[in-house]
């Protein structure tokens, strides 16, 4: 049996609301050793904690997305600052920037993330970045700000792979490696060494083939490992145990 790590999910999502409490026992049963579930906004860093303390395999990052940058409370700075307390925090996340949708102020948005990349910062946390058609941004602030971390979802270049490896962060890769257009993220893979690689789902999003359309859940990473194992020409037990200890050391999981 694949033994793996989800270093990326969001089971707060209201997809899992009818199968939450028998799918999380489940999935550990069947290989998934640990589960990070990363918190959005300020409602779902607080049921990312009640998660983690739940289970005990489970972990939780409190963050605030750029989406959530109109409509935050002026309270999130403390918020985040308490979550991070939690013996089950393991970084500040997810975090950053997104101008794939119209209707956002840069600005705005910049500030939440350099904010919470200080909280991280000043607790020694690492961080989880998202960053979509905002590349040339969130790459000036990492190379300015050098936070300990991984930027998740990875679809940039493999010059961009490069350089977030070169700064010292690692590369998150979801199901996307297995889509056949995912040619970006499959170069990124080849190219950076599998040292710097986490693997995630971002369940319920990012379906990875064959099951595209569906629900997603931990146990999918068994797609995203095979293939990744492909691109490194490695067994997928080679590739999950690689990237478990990389999540571990990242994060400081035992
Ligand atoms: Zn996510």
């Amino acid at each position: 049996m694949l033994k793996y790590i989800d270093s990326h999910s969001h089971y707060d999502d209201s997809a899992f609301d009818e199968d939450r409490d028998v799918l999380l026992p489940q999935l550990h049963e069947n290989g998934v050793m640990n589960i990070i579930t990363i918190g959005c906004s300020e409602s779902s860093s607080k049921a990312a904690a009640a998660l983690a303390e739940k289970y005990d395999f489970m972990y939780f990052a409190p963050g605030i997305h750029p989406e959530e940058s109109n409509t935050v409370s002026d309270g999130y700075k403390e918020l985040i600052l308490s979550l991070c307390g939690h013996r089950k925090a393991v970084a500040v996340g997810e975090i950053g920037l997104d101008y794939h949708y119209e209707g956002y102020d840069k600005a705005r948005q910049k500030e939440l993330f350099v904010s919470q990349l200080e909280i991280a910062k000043r607790l020694d946390k690492p961080v989880i970045i998202h960053m979509r058609d905002a590349t040339a941004d969130t790459m000036e602030i990492l190379r300015k700000y050098r936070p300990k971390g991984v930027v998740h979802c990875f679809s940039g270049s493999a010059e961009t792979a490069e350089e977030v490896v070169g700064l010292g962060m690692y590369i998150g890769f979801t199901g996307a490696l297995t889509f056949k257009n995912a040619r970006k993220a499959i170069e990124s893979a080849e190219r950076i060494p599998l040292d710097r690689i986490l693997v995630e789902t971002d369940c319920p999003y990012m379906t990875p083939e064959p099951f595209r359309g569906k629900r997603c859940d931990s146990s999918m990473i068994a797609y995203t490992l095979t293939r990744l194992a492909e691109i490194k020409g490695i067994t997928p037990e080679q590739a999950a145990e690689a990237t478990a200890e990389n999540t571990r050391r990242l994060f400081g999981l035992n």
